[in-house]
């Protein structure tokens, strides 16, 4: 069994696609361990992308991830990193393979309504960053 973190981005809450982005999620036997809707800072939205600092996109990505509510999520199962990443598909919609929530909701690169954690060792970060022992304990079972 595998945890993996996954946001619905602005543009998911935005659109009324929670419920559907987590639906998704639930059909294909994920289970919802944690979830909370907040709001990022910039500042915190830099810390969750510090990977990608210096890169051209990465003050217009802080700058998006923290301009509205957003849905975060641990989700658990067997391959669940890979599995979720392969449920969202490519970062870009225009390259998402059909079914994906990126090919069906995505708007652009930016703003692709989904994020999922890329690696077992990423997922225990992001899973951290988001969520508190006490958090994830409440529903341990
Ligand atoms: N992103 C962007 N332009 C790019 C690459 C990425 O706006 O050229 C944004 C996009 O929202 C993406 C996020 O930055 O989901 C993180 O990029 P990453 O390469 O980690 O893609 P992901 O893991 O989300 O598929
Ligand atoms: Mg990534």
């Amino acid at each position: 069994m595998e945890r993996t973190l996954s946001l619905v981005k602005p543009d998911g809450v935005n659109r009324n696609l929670v419920g559907e982005v987590i639906r998704r999620f639930e059909k294909e036997g994920l289970k919802v361990l944690a979830l909370k809707m907040l709001c990022l800072t910039k500042k915190q939205a830099e810390a969750f992308y510090a990977v990608h600092k210096g890169r051209p996109f990465f003050d217009e990505l802080t700058a998006y991830m923290s301009s509205g509510p957003i849905v975060a999520m641990v989700l658990e199962g067997e391959n669940a990193v890979a599995r979720v990443r392969e449920i969202m598909g490519a970062t870009d919609p225009q390259e998402a393979a059909p079914g994906t929530i990126r090919a069906d909701l995505g708007l652009n690169k930016g703003e692709n309504t989904v994020h999922g954690s890329d690696s077992l060792e990423n997922a225990a970060k992001e899973i951290a960053f988001f969520f508190s022992e006490h958090e994830l304990k409440a529903t341990e079972r």
